[in-house]
């Protein structure tokens, strides 16, 4: 038995059907309202959801504006080029070795936020985002599942102007922009997740289909970037890893995103996220 994990107005919630509990208010005291302490307690969470019975619930899930079921992890952390034919459309060489950056964790939104785009030149990349549980170092890929906490859907959101500004390309700052990394509907513990090696994941752009593929196309699996990861940096209960983006992405189409197009990427047995954009400056690159 696992749970849903939803940030409501900044607060933690259970999420059960349609309907959502205020994390501290259902606890007696067990917990507070902070997301990030909630991390550290997932049995003590999902043996609450097994005793809300006559419990009021806080609302409809529908009618609220979710933030970001992570909202301050210590690090965040992208993958580039981990899906084949995403390596294709590129003309890019397959990596031997995981290609790693880091997005900062204020370019976390909730999953139905605005997306603040600054140039003609910003892209979508739907993703699976892990959440670490359990942290550590060193851990190797036999275990590495065991300190997984859950799972989201993400949106690896890019500027391609400011990422081949620099030469050799710099892929954190312009993966960094605020709101550039939606991330939601809830956290599903990874428990409630059936097919974790194998999931669905489309993005469509008002309703086209840009991108369609599965996580077992990655190239490094979940299991081998936490170990791969572990081995350099301590992870810590809370980290996440976008896992990196399938085929389809807009640079590789000429389909760049516009003011008030709606990216939607959905994960089977995850969740969707829905995002508009919204333009709101001209982004200058210094020279
Ligand atoms: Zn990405």
């Amino acid at each position: 038995m696992g749970f849903h994990l939803a940030n409501i107005a900044g607060r933690a919630a259970l999420v059960l059907g349609a309907e959502f509990f205020d994390l501290e208010e259902v606890s007696d005291g067990e917990f507070g309202p902070d997301l990030m302490a909630a991390l550290m307690k997932p049995d003590e969470m999902a043996s609450l959801l097994l005793r809300l019975g006559g419990k009021t619930p806080g609302g409809v899930i529908a009618d609220v504006d979710l933030g970001p079921p992570v909202p301050s992890p210590q690090k965040v952390f992208g993958v580039g080029l981990n899906y084949e034919m995403h390596v294709q459309e590129g003309g890019m060489e397959t990596p031997s070795t995981p290609l790693v950056f880091t997005k900062f964790p204020s370019c976390l939104v909730g999953p139905n936020a605005d997306v603040e785009i600054r140039s003609d030149f910003c892209d979508y990349e739907g993703e699976l985002v892990v959440v670490i549980g359990t942290g550590g170092r060193d851990i190797p890929k036999a275990a590495a599942w065991e300190h997984v906490l859950g799972l989201m859907v993400g949106q690896d959101i890019s500027d391609r102007m400011v990422q081949y500004s620099a030469n050799p390309p710099h892929f954190d700052l312009g993966k960094s922009f605020d709101t550039f990394g939606p991330i939601g509907p809830t956290l599903v513990s990874v428990d409630e997740v059936i097919n974790r090696d194998d999931l669905r994941i489309v993005t469509t752009v008002n309703g086209e289909i840009r991108q369609d593929s599965s996580t077992a196309e990655m190239i490094f699996d979940v299991p081998t970037l936490i170990s791969y990861l572990s081995r350099i940096t301590t992870l810590t209960t809370g980290d996440i890893i976008f896992t990196g983006t399938p085929d389809g992405i807009g640079a590789a189409q000429g389909k760049f995103l516009s003011d008030g197009d709606i990216i939607t990427t959905t994960i089977d047995g995850v969740g969707t996220i829905t995002n508009r954009c919204v333009r709101v400056s001209d982004f200058q690159v210094v020279n």
